[in-house]
């Protein structure tokens, strides 16, 4: 069976791509169970070029298997952009979470529907080999709550409310969250190529 490695160690990522990689016949591994080893710094600019950046230090030593990066994060355009490419590491800790939502809850404090408006955005790179490499975007957007929501996912997603559900997405299933995520829109517009892989 085909190999695809995620270029993260970021469980939580890690779950979500794996559960909508099911129903492909890949085995779809983390960079642990890979037995990778490595930390990539994450210096780009955007999304894209961080996942470039990880797909392609990944795939050096991935023993020409498939390497699936990710790159994601929250943007407020009310906060000129932020948190973007330092979502993780918004209050200055990487992956302090609490610290990251509760500096956001503050930034917003006070402020209109029309300044709570963010989205999520993830940038993926598949390295298939060297002279094939997919790109895509995938993207979703909501309105950050001014106060926590729900106790399921990670990250910013007990802030992230979606009207549509009126939940956020700590208060979705994950069927629910990967069927309209930022990861779940960029792995839709990847499963063409998948498919004719398989
Ligand atoms: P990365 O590992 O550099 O891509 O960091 C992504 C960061 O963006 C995570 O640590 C989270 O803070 C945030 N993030 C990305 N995707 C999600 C999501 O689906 N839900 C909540 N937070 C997310």
């Amino acid at each position: 069976m085909k190999k695809i490695i995620i270029a993260s160690n970021n469980n939580h990522k890690i779950k979500e791509i794996k559960e909508i990689l099911s129903q492909f016949p890949f085995e779809v591994l983390s960079l642990e169970e890979a037995n990778i080893n490595i930390e990539v710094e994450e210096t780009g600019s955007t999304f894209m070029d961080n996942a470039e950046i990880k797909a392609s230090e990944i795939y050096k030593i991935a023993d020409g298997n498939m390497v699936l990066a990710d790159d994601s994060g929250l943007v407020v355009e009310s906060l000129n952009g932020a948190p973007g490419v330092f979502s993780a590491r918004f209050a200055g800790v990487h992956g302090d979470t609490k610290a990251n939502n509760e500096k956001l809850l503050y930034l917003l404090e006070g402020a209109k529907q029309e300044q709570r408006k963010a989205k999520f955005i993830c940038a993926m790179v598949l390295i298939i080999s060297e002279d094939e490499i997919i790109k895509v975007q995938g993207e979703v957007e909501g309105i950050i709550t001014d106060e926590f929501r729900g106790e399921d996912g990670f990250g910013y997603d007990p802030l992230f409310f979606v009207a549509k559900y009126n939940k956020t997405f700590a208060q979705m299933s994950n069927e629910e969250k990967n069927g309209i995520s930022h990861r779940g829109s960029a792995l839709g517009k990847l499963k063409m190529e998948l498919q004719k892989l398989v």
